[in-house]
């Protein structure tokens, strides 16, 4: 983690969807001293009022325009598909020569979206890759970013106004305690699909298949699910709303990733249907060989069972 030094202090930040992301990025923020005052914008007041009563802000004003007034640095952490229409707002309402960042989990939407915009304010698009299942102001805290990745898609703009507007939002993550990559933004949709939004939509389903199950009552579900379905539902969990606008936003590179699991899945449901040993334990071989891999990279810890203590 690096801390923001007095000339690189914002002077005002806004964020825009005061939520798990956005309420997070605010207090690893001014953890980080990066910003003299940091201010809320929300759909709801109750939500604005709770952003302030938690600590996550120091303000949220009623409209969007009082939020941006005198920003310099603006964070768009609403839902995906909100995205566009809240962009195209602050790039015609926020200060000339602001910073905005938008946290979204889906790039191309994005990308194309901020393209449009004309170049008054510098859009840096950006993807935290860190997050929990739950959402709201509350649920936010200052060391959600901590080694974890974000990825910044630059948008395809060389002036050096717009470069130095990446480099800064490069240290803006660094601060935070992030690690930053740049990458492209149809790459980051398709390596997102299989790491993130595959496994979401393989919990969804399962948990699905599970309620839809007639003769296993709710009861033993809930009484047997250490056997591993617990788990998913942790994932399954999470904001539908978020993850209905990631599913409608990133359509191609999840269909991509759908097909070639599904092949997978018939290849494993042959192998059981003919009792096939070897192709199972050389699947399953596979399985243990990648989470070493992430544990060894720091992205995970390894401890057995998630690090839960089961006699507490
Ligand atoms: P969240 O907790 O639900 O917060 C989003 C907030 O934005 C909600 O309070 C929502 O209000 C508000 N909002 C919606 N439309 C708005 C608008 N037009 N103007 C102002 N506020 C608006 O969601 P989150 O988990 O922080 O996710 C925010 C973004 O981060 C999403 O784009 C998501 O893809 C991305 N992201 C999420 C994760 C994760 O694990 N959660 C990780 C990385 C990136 P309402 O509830 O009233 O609609």
């Amino acid at each position: 983690m690096t801390n923001m030094t007095d000339t690189d202090m914002y002077s005002k930040a806004a964020i825009i969807g005061v939520g798990l992301i956005g309420s997070s990025l605010a207090r690893g923020m001014r953890a980080a001293g990066a910003a003299k005052s940091i201010v809320g914008y929300d759909l709801q007041a109750d939500v604005r009022a709770r952003a302030v009563k938690c600590g996550a802000v120091d303000a949220a004003p009623p409209t969007l325009e009082e939020a941006l007034k005198g920003a310099d640095l603006v964070i768009v952490s609403t839902p995906v598909g909100a995205m566009a229409a809240v962009l195209a707002e602050v790039a015609a309402k926020a200060d000339d020569g602001a910073l905005v960042i938008d946290v979204g989990s889906v790039k191309g939407a994005v990308v194309e979206a901020a393209t449009s915009l004309g170049g008054r304010v510098h859009i840096v698009p950006c993807h935290p890759v860190a997050g929990t299942e739950q959402s709201g102001p509350e649920a936010g805290f200052a060391t959600l970013f901590h080694h974890r990745w974000s990825i910044i898609t630059p948008l395809a703009r060389s002036d050096g106004a717009y470069l130095e507007a990446v480099k800064k939002a490069a240290a803006l993550w660094r601060a935070v305690g992030a690690e930053v990559e740049i990458m492209d933004h149809l790459h980051h949709d398709l390596a997102l699909a299989i790491t993130s939004h595959l496994p979401h939509l393989i919990a969804f389903t399962l948990v699905g298949a599970a309620d839809d199950l007639e003769s296993v009552a709710e009861a033993e579900i809930v009484k047997y699910s250490a056997g591993g379905f617990r788990d998913f539902t942790r994932i399954a969990a999470s904001d539908p709303v978020m993850w209905r606008d990631v599913f409608l936003n990133n359509k191609a590179a999840v269909l991509e990733v759908l097909g070639r699991f599904t092949e997978e899945l018939a290849l494993l449901q042959r192998a059981i249907r003919w009792g096939d040993a070897e192709t199972l334990e050389k699947v399953f071989s596979r399985g243990r060989a990648l989470r070493r891999a992430i544990v060894a990279a720091g992205q995970e810890k390894d401890v057995p069972n998630f690090g839960r203590d089961e006699k507490a």
